[in-house]
């Protein structure tokens, strides 16, 4: 399966053959759809064909590796395996998921500690770090982020091999999440002059696109666990 999102994260639509089709979930032999990974939700979006559509309410990876499973809506038609579709996601929430998705990128690089957890959803992401600290200070970080969005880095994906990650472990900043191995190269994600760790996520190309932000409630989880909540300032 060919996964466009990975190296083209601003294409919104693609011609696809229907691998197979049921009610629980939908293969294509290639796709837009980002599946559920990384703290990142499944895009939701349509499937459109002569004479039929059915809307993707989520979007998750399936058994094989490579494989995206996109879920119908209740009842709604199904395409024939073998028929031509039009896969086209809802773009307008998959670029807000992108902003926000970088921008968690860019709280990694602020906030010492490592991270334990995270989640980006629709307007808002939050990230947990292992951090003894209790005084994160709101003001500062949100300074800090809207620094780096203001200063435009550049954000780009760079493959690196198993072997070059090995050694060099340092650049893994989330322990819950272990980078995917095995498949011989992973896939890192470059913020210029700021961040480089490992992501299979979608990203926006340059972090002025993120626009501005501020940081939300900072929560005490338990003695070594810090939440921050991000939100979109407009
Ligand atoms: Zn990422």
């Amino acid at each position: 399966m060919e996964l466009i999102f990975r190296h083209d994260a601003y294409c919104r639509s693609c011609e696809a053959t229907v691998v197979a089709a049921e009610a629980g979930g939908i293969r294509l032999d290639r796709t837009v759809f980002y599946p559920m990974g990384g703290g990142q939700p499944g895009d939701v979006g349509v499937l459109r064909w002569p004479g039929g559509q059915t809307p993707i309410v989520d979007t998750h990876k399936g058994e094989g590796r490579d494989e995206v499973v996109h879920v119908p809506a209740e009842g709604a038609a199904l395409p024939e395996p073998g028929a031509t579709v039009e896969a086209e996601i809802d773009w307008e929430r998959r670029h807000r998921l992108m902003r926000m998705h970088t921008c968690m990128h860019l709280l990694c690089s602020i906030v010492t500690g490592d991270v334990t957890g995270g989640a980006v959803g629709d307007g808002k992401g939050r990230l947990d770090f292992n951090l003894p600290d209790t005084s994160l200070d709101k003001e500062h970080i949100t300074a800090e982020l809207n620094r780096l969005i203001d200063e435009d880095h550049e954000v780009r994906p760079r493959w690196i091999t198993d072997e070059e990650l090995a050694g060099n472990p340092q650049l893994v900043r989330t322990m819950s999440v272990k980078p995917p191995m095995g498949a011989g190269k992973v896939r890192l994600l470059e913020i210029e002059d700021v961040d480089l760790q490992p992501c299979g996520g979608t990203h926006v190309r340059r972090t002025g696109e993120i626009g501005p932000v501020r940081i939300g409630k900072i929560e005490n989880k338990g003695r070594q666990n810090r939440r921050v909540n991000i939100l979109f300032a407009d």
